[in-house]
């Protein structure tokens, strides 16, 4: 029987999913993943995490638990640097520790460390551990890891012809990987910013991404902006922050307000999240500066959906106004 390794359908989950779980599959590892988030994983997960760790740390904590007890191992890596510049956020760094002394009875944790800082040869090491703890041999660990890595490369090019991730898997899953640009249609368009694991979260964001698209707005995020002008926005930016996904925030709102490309942008944070403190204001300035109307989505574990739509609507019925 094949093994059974289980994935957290939570933070760096929204990111890398195509190339895990590629990499696993072409290795003979079964990969489950946990169910949906839903007020079940959330309230498991709250009660195994610190009160003051922000939403989307709370919410893997649950993805964990409604998981441990039906795999073999749990994969849950150490992300370090994902770009060989900045790290993540000191929660993501230590979020194996972080799982293991909170919650008893976890089966193994395959937390192989990736930083990038340490070159480029870093994501095959990184990989190459992970396949040799499950006995893999070096050719099959090879073959595993060129597989993913075309997978995941089409899966991007995907993302940047505006399609969602979750439509980019599914077409990447019937192997029609060459999709054609989709003309998002809209009356209006607008910057969806925030981490992956907030904005792609349909419960941590209540929805927010189809409930756009049921309004017939265009919906823009940051994996929709190419690498290349990602860089360019790092070069005109005077201030760095430490944080991967929060830099990736900033430079895709300048990217986007540049022209500007959008009608309007909105910020989807995480109550208790240290750097969006810094990311929200940075980018509701930017906008004030572009003419740009922004608003800000603040999230916890209590967000209700009636509040929420109602301040989204009215900046939507705002935007289609101003456009006349
Ligand atoms: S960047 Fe913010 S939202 Fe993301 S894990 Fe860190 S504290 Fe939480």
């Amino acid at each position: 029987m094949a093994l059974k390794v289980g994935m957290p359908r939570s933070l760096a989950y929204y990111t890398y999913f195509p190339l895990w779980n590629t990499f696993f599959k072409e290795l003979g590892v079964e990969v489950l993943l946990s169910n949906e988030s839903n007020k079940q994983v959330l309230d498991q997960g709250v009660k195994e995490t610190v009160n003051d760790a922000c939403v989307p740390i709370k919410m893997y904590h649950g993805h964990v638990k409604d998981l441990m007890e039906k795999v073999d191992y749990l994969f849950i890596p150490r992300l370090v640097s994902l770009d060989g510049e900045e790290t993540v956020c000191p929660k993501f760094l230590g979020l194996p520790d972080m799982v293991r002394y909170s919650i008893d009875g976890l089966p193994p944790i395959i937390d192989n460390r990736l930083d990038l800082r340490k070159g480029k040869l870093e994501f095959w090491k990184f990989f190459y551990r992970i396949g040799r703890k499950l006995d893999k041999s070096f050719w099959k660990i090879l073959m595993s890891y060129r597989a993913a890595w075309d997978k995941f490369n089409k899966y991007q090019s995907l993302l940047l012809k505006e399609y969602s991730p979750q439509e980019a898997w599914e077409l990447i899953d019937k192997d029609q990987s060459r999709g054609d640009k989709i003309q998002q249609k809209g009356d209006i368009t607008i910057a969806l910013l925030g981490y992956p694991y907030t904005i792609y979260d349909p419960y941590i964001s209540v929805g927010l991404l189809d409930n756009l698209k049921k309004m017939n707005v265009k919906v823009l995020t940051k994996d929709n902006v190419p690498s290349v002008d990602l860089l360019r926005q790092r070069k005109k930016f005077a201030k760095e922050m430490f944080w991967y996904y929060s830099n990736q925030v900033v430079r895709s709102a300048l990217y986007y307000l540049e022209k500007p490309r959008v009608d309007g942008v909105i910020h989807v944070t995480a109550f208790g999240c240290g750097p969006d403190a810094m990311v929200d204001k940075f980018v509701e300035l930017e906008c004030k500066h572009s003419g740009v109307p922004f608003l800000t989505l603040s999230l916890d574990e209590h967000t209700g959906e009636a509040g929420m739509n109602t301040r989204v609507e009215a900046f939507v019925d705002m935007l289609k106004r101003k456009r006349g």
